[in-house]
């Protein structure tokens, strides 16, 4: 920490950064510069549009200038499995990497997806039964079997919780179960509704990992509208709009609904202290991302 002036840079900034293609929309530089800000630490957050095919000379100009920290997003998380000294044994299984920081000189690249996604998880039960912390239901709905799903899936799988997974392309979800080493016992099932919407009704837990339902997509739910009751929690990692479709429709029918920017700033907040050794405020930074949409 230093007496640096809120905002000015010094000689010594270190410099923070995401890389993605396009990054353009990212709102993880006001999150996290709002975080820096507050702890008064000399260090920067700055967006940088890489491509696919320059990540590696990226990732070599993160080493020979001394970068603190990068976040990794679309399309750069698998690619840099392959470009740091040492892999997390998560990001191994996940194949995915959104953070690169550094840990006795060496490069190493880790995924707080998983974690920001269950921590945020058993906050928002936490909140919602208001005992503080609330057990994982045993079964889970989960829609969607891209990237994120992959985080998602092994973050419920790994604690017991059993899966259903529901894709429009099925063989990219039976690949997901295979590639994570997933229990033999995960369902396996087409996006058709009237399957969806019976499974749907019958699960205690409803995770949306597709993109439908996004700012371009608003008027889209992935599910029908009549699968949702009371105390059924509904997590859509879709941030933007911050009250999607489903999110809606699941809190009209009384299920908790929670919206991903939740997980966007566990994820941040958990990346920001394996650069810094600070774990920062979670309000600050979703009141800043909140306001950066
Ligand atoms: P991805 O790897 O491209 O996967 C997209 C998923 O959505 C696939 O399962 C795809 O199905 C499905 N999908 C897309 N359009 C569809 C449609 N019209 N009908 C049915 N299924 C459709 O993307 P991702 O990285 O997992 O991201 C997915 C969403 O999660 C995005 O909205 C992203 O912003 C959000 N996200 C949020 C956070 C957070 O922290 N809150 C973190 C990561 C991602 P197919 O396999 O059939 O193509």
């Amino acid at each position: 920490m230093t007496d640096r002036i809120a905002g000015g840079l010094t000689g010594k900034t270190r410099v923070l950064a995401v890389f993605g293609a396009p990054v353009e929309h990212s709102i993880s530089p006001a999150m996290h510069n709002a975080a820096i800000l507050e702890l008064g630490m000399d260090l920067v957050y700055v967006p940088f549009r890489v491509e696919a095919a320059d990540l590696p000379a990226a990732v070599e100009g993160v080493r020979r200038m001394g970068f603190l920290g990068v976040n990794l997003t679309i399309p750069l998380k698998e690619p840099a499995v392959k470009l740091v000294d040492e892999l997390s044994e998560l990001s191994a299984r996940i194949g995915a990497v959104n953070t690169l920081y550094w840990k006795e000189g060496r490069l190493c690249g880790h995924s707080t997806d998983a974690d920001g996604f269950i921590l945020s998880l058993e906050k928002e039960m936490g909140k919602q039964s208001g005992e503080g912390k609330a057990g994982l239901p045993a079964e889970a709905l989960v829609l969607g079997a891209g990237g994120s799903s992959r985080a998602v899936c092994f973050a419920l799988a790994s604690r017991g919780v059993r899966l259903t997974i529901a894709n429009r392309t099925i063989e990219r979800a039976e690949t997901l179960v295979q590639e994570l080493g997933l229990d033999k016992g995960v369902k396996v099932i087409p996006m058709e509704e009237k399957l969806l919407r019976r499974v749907a009704a019958s699960s205690p837990l409803v995770v949306n990992t597709t993109s439908i339902g996004m700012v371009y997509d608003s008027s889209q739910s992935p599910l029908p509208s009549d699968c949702f009751y009371p105390g059924q929690i509904v997590y859509d990692l879709v941030y933007n709009p911050p009250e999607t479709r489903l999110l809606a429709e699941a809190r009209r029918q009384g299920a908790l609904g929670v919206n991903g920017l939740k997980m966007l700033v566990y994820q941040g907040a958990l990346s920001f202290e394996l650069w810094t050794g600070v774990f920062p405020s979670l309000d600050t930074m979703e009141t800043a991302a909140g306001n950066s949409l």
